[in-house]
């Protein structure tokens, strides 16, 4: 009897507790078949290539008695939620990185979303990375086995012949120390799979992939081509995490989170009413605000123009939004030095900004790459520029030229909660006569001594509290059926789920007899596809009356 727990998102990775005849093990795993599958032995049928026509799977593969339940790119979906789902020479695919993305996302497509997935004789210590990325979560040694019995000695990084590797004293575990290849084969596999759960579980699996996949040309190809298909890859993305984005690679830039704030930028974010904008650089530290440099522009800004911070990869960041995921997270290497990628796809943000939203006169503040993309996007838009500096924006001589530059402009209303509930909500909200109080970014919104928002400061979100949620009139809403939860919203409970939903955000739980507040576990679209697990983790509950 296999069960499983799914405790943890990160993209299409998971990561839990799996039980086998009461046995429990965290997952993804390595795990024995032969214990944990024993009718697979036996069954036949289950072995049909990939690319097999469907006429030919329909007469020769049995997808059988489970567990494991199999699955096929030319069948139906035979699983249903909680199944172990098994796809039968997946390691192929890795050779071919097209076809694996698009097989990969049609069995996604059709199968519930709580199952296990297991890629059997599919995981060398190369290759879990983005195994698990791809959302597989079991495997075998069958593939290290192969290896140990070609005589190559398996790492992260590749796999070599186990004579020259045995000199080089690369590895020191029990397999190496004894001069026995098949077991640091094993254990290597074991010692990936646990590191990518840790990954996976610290939220970062990105990050783990982005460094990996660099020794194996298809792994880049398979992450490129999820990246590509933006509107399949950011319903898995959450909508925050709480540590360190590394946008360490060039790839950085196309990953859902990333594009999405830019998506969110233009379609939904709403500026404040200015007729000037000043066009900073951003700072290591973040949030901007914090910063030395910072603090230094907003005192000769003086409120008297909308701040927007120009940087890579998120391209245009206005000060309200400083804290929303992933501007208060990322983490760049500073060269100085903008490449000719960077340039056009940051350029391009800023353009469709200012296409936008159009300002009366636009000073750019800035130094370097940022200044060349500003110049850029003014030339692609057709907006004429204003120079406060060309180097040094945080001198002397630069602020005091900003200083003049805004001589008799006047001041804007602070609206940090207008620009924050637009781009995480997607409404205009009316802000007046609500107070902002506390330290940033550790700020409370309140009306009538009643509190309405808070920001979370490892997230950036809003939080809402029911106060807040009147002001929100659609969307994020969870409808549940007639019952008072205790706790956690449970899946089965669940009756809709607005589609904006994704894995970490508010929302509002809303049923006959009850309405809460709390996060989101996962997308509204896994709540649809799933029979268990968490779907909101509820802070307050209120029950109503009558
Ligand atoms: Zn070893």
């Amino acid at each position: 009897m296999i069960r499983f727990d799914i405790r943890e998102r990160d993209g299409c990775a998971r990561a839990g507790i799996l039980a086998i005849d009461g046995t429990r093990v965290p997952f993804p795993a390595v795990i024995d078949p032969a214990t944990v599958f024993p009718s697979l032995v036996s069954r036949g049928g289950t072995n049909v290539p990939l690319s097999a026509p469907p006429a030919f799977v329909s007469t020769y593969l049995a997808t059988g008695e489970g567990p494991p339940v199999i699955i096929h790119p030319a069948l139906a979906n035979p699983a249903e939620s909680g199944d172990v789902v098994m796809a039968a020479n997946w390691h192929t695919t890795l050779a071919n990185p097209r076809q694996y993305v698009r097989w990969l996302k049609d069995l996604k497509g059709k199968t519930p979303a709580d199952t296990l997935w297991y890629a059997p004789a599919a995981a060398l210590p190369s290759s879990v990375h983005i195994l698990c990325y791809s959302g597989f979560d079991l495997f075998d040694s069958t593939a290290v086995d192969l290896k140990s019995a070609q005589g190559l000695f398996c790492m992260p990084e590749g796999e070599f012949p186990a004579d020259d590797a045995r000199e080089s004293g690369m590895c020191s575990c029990e397999g190496c120390r004894n001069g026995d290849l098949g077991l640091h084969n094993r254990l290597a596999l074991i010692h990936e799979v646990a590191l990518a759960r840790y990954f996976i579980g610290q939220a970062s699996l990105r990050e783990l992939v982005e460094a990996r996949c660099r020794m194996n040309a298809n792994h880049v190809a398979i992450m490129r081509h999820l990246d590509a298909d933006y509107a399949w890859s950011e319903v898995y993305a959450p909508v925050a995490r709480t540590g360190v984005m590394r946008a360490n690679a060039g790839e950085s830039m196309q990953r859902a989170e990333v594009r999405r704030f830019a998506e969110r930028l233009l379609s939904r974010y709403r500026p404040p009413r200015a007729t000037v904008a000043v066009l900073l650089p951003c700072s290591a530290k973040k949030p901007y605000s914090l910063s030395q440099s910072h603090r230094r522009f907003r005192q000769a800004i003086a409120g008297r123009a909308h701040e927007l911070v120009i940087t890579s990869p998120l391209g245009l960041v206005p000060r309200e939004l400083e804290c929303v995921y992933p501007a208060m997270h990322y983490d760049v290497p500073v060269t100085g030095f903008w490449d000719a990628e960077e340039c056009a796809y940051i350029s391009g943000i800023v353009a469709r900004y200012f296409a936008l939203h159009r300002y009366e006169r636009v000073i750019a503040h800035l130094e370097g790459g940022a200044l060349r993309v500003a110049e850029m996007a003014a030339a692609a838009c057709g907006i004429a520029l204003e120079y406060s500096c060309r180097e040094r924006p945080a001198g002397d001589a630069a602020l005091a030229h900003l200083d003049r530059a805004l001589a008799g402009e006047r001041r804007l209303r602070d609206d940090r909660l207008h620009g924050m509930l637009s781009c995480q909500f997607g409404c205009d909200v009316e802000t007046r006569g609500i107070l902002q109080r506390g330290h940033f970014p550790e700020l409370f919104y309140s009306r009538d001594n009643r509190q309405l928002f808070s920001i979370d400061t490892g997230t950036g979100l809003l939080r809402p509290t029911f106060e807040g949620w009147d002001l929100l009139p659609q969307g994020y809403r969870v409808t549940i059926a007639d019952f008072v939860p205790e706790g956690d919203v449970l899946v089965p409970g669940v009756l809709d789920a607005d589609p904006s939903i994704r894995d970490g955000d508010e929302v509002l739980v809303v049923g006959p007899r009850v309405i809460a507040t709390g996060r989101a576990a996962m997308s509204s679209q896994e709540m649809k596809s799933s029979r268990r697990g968490v779907a909101v983790r509820v802070r307050k509950i209120k029950k109503l009356a009558g």
